[in-house]
């Protein structure tokens, strides 16, 4: 089996609400696009993937994935993962992580495909569902927070991630101390603070997160000060969530294990370069008895490949569901639903097992690149 042909069809993602998640990243616009990433074969099978989310357009990235990385597969075996994940790695200096993780998941769909088993049997299934927790957008006042976290809640959710508007350090804890009171102690509650405090910061907020019985602390410095994360370890009983960011692959996880700087791993297909680095990383995390905890997927095809990853690995405990939907689910018809209990299962179709929604790709396309 060969590999024939690889296209980037770049297509619109229009009417996207106007949403921040960090004080860092642009916000989503009302405009952005996705790339539908295809791998042919000799066979007739093709694989898929989507690159890009809405902060940060496919059609950035898709060039460099034909220029750099398509001729890095083609004419090779689409089954010889391991290989080609090296040969992509090895242009990592040329293309983004998200388009190396969009090609792996791709392979990993034709994998499935001729298998006609979905990734998870591939990968050895763990389990057949995950609790999902919804992870807020910023919003603009303690009680739009409070207001979503008890719709949430209502709805049969299990556990609500806050990301800040971090007006003030002293604003956050009173954020978290107002949701905690309002969705009660049987809740869980996870805060992201987004890299945005200095150490005297991030430990003030970490001691009121321990009061307040929150489930992780993540991301509280910025993403590589290694230094102050082993401070702040040391000092706090709440496990610490880091690694979302950089991207970067398997071995940039070592400094953070050797440091003693975190409680759990994390990082998802696009960030961290497909399947094949994430599968890497949480038997890497199983050695030391941590988990790897995974981030959202930022389009809906990877998040169906975060949700395989997380069926096959039992050093896991939850599944985030970033809000609002009309900025993270698109072009795929039958997209991820919590069901009545918060719960979250993989398809059981062949590869990843999304029916992509070929026909509004159709109707949106802007250029196909080859
Ligand atoms: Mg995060």
């Amino acid at each position: 089996m060969r590999i024939t042909n690889v296209t980037a069809t770049i297509f619109k993602w229009d009417e996207l609400p106007t949403v921040t998640y960090n004080v860092n990243v642009s916000p989503v616009s009302q405009s952005s696009d996705l790339a539908l990433v295809a791998i042919e074969t000799d066979e007739g099978i093709t694989g898929h993937a989507f690159l890009g989310w809405a902060m940060h357009a496919g059609s950035n990235e898709a060039p460099k994935l034909i220029r750099f990385l398509k001729p890095a597969v083609m004419g090779q075996d689409p089954l010889a993962r391991e290989l080609l994940y090296r040969r992509l790695m090895d242009r990592s200096r040329h293309a983004q992580f998200a388009a190396i993780g969009a090609i792996d998941c791709a392979l990993w769909d034709i994998a499935g495909q001729v298998a006609g088993l979905p990734i998870h049997n591939l990968l050895g299934t763990y389990r057949d569902k995950i609790i999902a927790y919804a992870s807020s957008e910023q919003l603009p006042s303690i009680e739009s927070y409070i207001e979503q976290a008890l719709e949430l809640k209502e709805a049969g959710w299990k556990a609500y991630k806050i990301h800040p508007p971090h007006f003030s350090v002293r604003k956050d804890i009173e954020l978290c101390q107002a949701v905690r009171k309002a969705v009660g102690d049987d809740f869980t509650l996870l805060l992201d603070a987004t890299w945005h405090y200095d150490y005297p910061s991030a430990l003030k907020v970490g001691r009121a997160l321990e009061e307040l019985d929150f489930e992780w602390y993540e991301d509280p410095l910025s993403d590589q000060d290694i230094y102050n994360y082993v401070k702040l370890h040391e000092k706090l009983d709440i496990p610490l969530v880091a690694t979302e960011f950089p991207q970067h692959g398997l071995d940039a996880y070592a400094q953070w294990l050797l440091a003693k700087a975190t409680d759990a791993l994390r990082g998802d297909v696009a960030l961290k370069g497909g399947i094949t680095t994430l599968v890497k990383t949480a038997h890497l995390a199983e050695a030391f008895s941590m988990n790897l905890e995974l981030h959202h997927g930022g389009n809906s095809l990877n998040n169906l490949a975060n949700l395989h990853i997380v069926s096959a690995i039992r050093n896991t405990s939850m599944f985030e569901v970033l809000l609002p939907e009309k900025a993270q689910k698109y072009g795929v018809i039958d997209d991820l639903t919590v069901d009545k209990d918060g719960f979250l299962s993989a398809p059981a179709r062949p590869g990843l097992g999304a029916q992509i929604d070929f026909d509004l790709i159709r109707a949106k396309t802007v250029e196909v690149l080859s």
